[in-house]
């Protein structure tokens, strides 16, 4: 966060407001680290501060601090808009447009609030006051440190912001492995710990508090695999009945895409998750090197994301789509050779 827009957050948080904190739909690990974090470490200078998610977010996310006081738009709609009309300051976090709230986006064009933005994504939208957006950026939480840094408080910085953050962080690295992670992320990370994150107990409570049920549905997404060879490429399928089949909840099927990755000399991976509930495929797509799977994701699938981690939906059926993913390939074949 630049200078000047450190001073103006500065003299805002100088006066009570009442502050909201928002995470884009379907919360991940960063989205949800950086709600509590921040939330952890405005408490202290006696704001009013709620995190309002548009929906739920996954289990293995649950021992965060503060994660049992997150209001949900799609549980309480009338307490959120109510929190959103009432809001003197709003954050958006780890996301940039505000659609990527599904539901919450007409309350939040409607707030008369201060917005800030604080994001690490591709082309953010222009409807911030303070737009602290950064794509060279491990992950939203490495910002909300920065944030921390900036408005003087990481001698203040408490063992709960710290294990939020580290595990934002965590999450959006892949354990620190993603070409995003940079020797200040790093830093970043070591500071966490000296703020108390205890890193072993982070990385047992999210990845080592598997259902059966879940490695059971990963088994059936690996048999699902299909490696298209020509083109370095590697998707998986999950169908609604086979979700079905392994009592799915929230972020089972966290993680399930970087095992095309995994593959030697792959260079595009995919999922497509059928969701009877919404009525679409949700689509996940990795890659390798300078393959843009935002530009893929942007140019056929609604979503976006960043170079080699991204999202979007396809309105036909699973099996449509899956042909669609493949005819668009050939396109693609020169940069899926070279990437
Ligand atoms: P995931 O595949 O894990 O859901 O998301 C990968 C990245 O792409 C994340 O940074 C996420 O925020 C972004 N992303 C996922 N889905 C969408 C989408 O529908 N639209 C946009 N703009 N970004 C998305
Ligand atoms: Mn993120």
């Amino acid at each position: 966060m630049n200078c000047e827009d450190a001073r103006t957050l500065r003299h805002w948080l100088s006066t009570p407001q009442r502050i909201l904190l928002i995470p884009h739909k379907n919360p991940d690990g960063d989205a949800m680290g950086a709600c509590l974090g921040l939330q952890h470490f405005l408490l202290r200078t006696q704001q009013a501060v709620t995190v309002a998610s548009p929906n739920e977010f996954p289990a293995f996310l649950k021992w965060m601090p503060g994660a049992g006081e997150v209001a949900y738009y799609c549980k309480e709609q009338e307490r959120v808009e109510a929190l959103i009309r009432e809001a003197t300051l709003i954050f958006t976090l780890d996301f940039n447009a505000l659609d990527r709230t599904g539901p919450m986006e007409e309350a939040l064009k409607g707030a008369e609030a201060r917005m800030v933005m604080i994001d690490h994504h591709q082309s953010p939208e222009d409807y911030a006051d303070i737009r602290y957006s950064d794509v060279s950026m491990s992950s939203t939480c490495e910002m909300i440190y920065n944030t921390i840094v900036a408005l003087d408080g990481a001698q203040v910085l408490s063992p709960q912001t710290a294990a939020c953050l580290y595990a934002g962080i965590l999450t959006d690295t892949g354990s620190f492995k993603f070409a995003s992670t940079s020797p200040e992320t790093l830093r970043v990370a070591a500071l966490l710990m000296e703020r108390g994150a205890d890193h072993t107990e982070i990385h047992r409570q999210i990845f080592d508090t598997n259902r059966p049920e879940r490695l059971r549905l990963l088994g059936i997404a690996l048999k699902n695999m299909r490696i298209l060879e020509p083109y370095n490429t590697a998707y998986i399928t999950l169908s609604q009945e086979e979700l079905d089949s392994c009592d799915y909840r929230k972020g089972d099927t966290e993680g399930f895409v970087n095992y095309g990755l995994s593959i030697s000399g792959m260079v595009l991976a995919a999922i497509f998750i059928e969701s009877r509930e919404e009525g679409i495929i949700k689509i996940s797509l990795r890659s390798r090197g300078s393959f843009s799977v935002n530009d893929m994701a942007r140019t056929h699938f609604n979503g976006g994301g960043h170079i080699n981690a991204a999202g979007g939906r396809s309105e036909a059926p699973l099996e449509e789509t899956t042909r669609r993913f493949e005819a668009l390939l050939p396109e693609y074949q020169e940069k899926l050779s070279n990437p």
